[in-house]
């Protein structure tokens, strides 16, 4: 036998890892959870908030009925082939302090372990996330002109408010239920806040930044962040990682649409988020997960880029579990809202297709 023939046969046979892989995710596949805060609220516009009640049913039905995993445990099952029935792995984006005041402590009660994808930038800084700031200068203004502009790139759009002007603010805000995924605006001030946030999303954080700046002075706003609202501090980072149970990934710097952004940028924002984070924890940091993670708001290219940094796993966001040969670097994940035990018990049944 010649090596050529070798090298031939070692082609035509597929890898064994691949079999492995496959055969391991046909049984059943495993589910990502995605939450993103735990937050007792009963004004949640952006539906990011599970409230302690609820994740703690939801952590208690995962502990009885479904093998947790770390996403490390998960990757090491799918290289060996070994994948348990029912896999489901727990994962935070973004890095609200309430993960670790609220989330942590339920995660230890139930030892669930998590991961929770850091913006780094937002880390320390004392700001509420730029669309929670939206949310508070808009909706929540002091004083509603009569409309509200924002301008960027030479152009200025302007919003017609004058029917809000004269509403207080628990006048404005009575229906309490009101969310995006909602098809009505009860004021025009929600519905500018809609259309704002879809503008603000696609530009570079200093020009979003300028814009809020100018909002803030056209609603009587101040600078001051609400303190339930605040990213974890670096110290709060540093707490949520101890222990073991949680691990942190990465979530970019400013928490960008990565798609809108020349590529550059983009693969700064990856590379310094990775940066940032294993500085402040004094370890490696390989798991990604892509801002609003849909599927247009990342590129191959930014995926490519990823995988360059060093990431060995990264996550999306456009539901169902994950199946054979699942591309390690775009994981899909499920979008967990404020359900009830018993809501969340049946969505992760038909997420496993039972
Ligand atoms: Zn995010």
């Amino acid at each position: 036998v010649t090596t050529a023939e070798m090298q031939l046969r070692a082609l035509a046979r597929p890898p064994r890892r691949l079999l492995r892989r496959a055969a391991s995710f046909l049984v059943g596949g495993a589910v990502i959870l995605l939450y993103h805060r735990v937050h007792d609220t009963d004004f949640d516009p952006w539906l990011l908030s599970v409230s302690t009640k609820n994740f703690d049913d939801h952590m208690a039905h995962l502990r009885r009925h479904y093998a947790v995993l770390s996403l490390a445990e998960l990757r090491a099952g799918v290289d060996a082939g070994r994948v348990p029935r029912g896999a489901v792995c727990v994962t935070f984006d973004d890095g609200y302090d309430d993960n670790l005041r609220n989330a942590k402590p339920i995660l230890e009660r139930h030892r669930v372990s998590a991961t929770v994808f850091v913006a780094s930038g937002y880390t320390g800084a004392g700001l509420e996330f730029w669309w929670d700031e939206l949310e508070r200068v808009v909706l929540h203004a002091p004083n509603v002109p009569q409309r509200l502009t924002v301008s960027s790139g030479g152009a200025t759009r302007a919003w017609d408010t004058a029917s809000a002007c004269a509403a207080t603010v628990s006048e404005r805000l009575s229906d309490r239920g009101w969310n995006v995924e909602r098809p009505d605006d009860p004021t025009p001030l929600h519905r500018a806040f809609r259309e704002i946030h879809r503008v603000l999303s696609t530009l570079p954080a200093d020009e979003q930044a300028v814009a809020l700046a100018d909002l803030r002075h056209q609603t009587g706003s101040t600078s001051a962040p609400r303190q339930a609202n605040l990213a974890m501090s670096r110290e709060s980072v540093r707490s949520l990682a101890e222990g073991g149970l949680v691990s942190v990934g990465a979530h970019t710097v400013t928490h960008p649409v990565l798609s809108s952004l020349p590529p550059d940028a983009a693969a700064h924002e990856i590379r310094q988020s990775k940066q940032d984070l294993e500085q402040l924890l004094g370890q490696p940091v390989t798991s990604f997960a892509y801002p609003y993670g849909y599927r247009g708001a990342y590129t191959e290219r930014n995926v490519a880029d990823v995988r360059a940094a060093g990431i060995t796993d990264a996550y999306s966001n456009f539901g169902g579990a994950v199946r054979a040969a699942a591309d390690c670097h775009q994981l899909n994940r499920i979008l967990v809202r404020d359900w009830s035990g018993e809501a969340f018990a049946r969505r992760l049944r038909w997420a496993f297709g039972d």
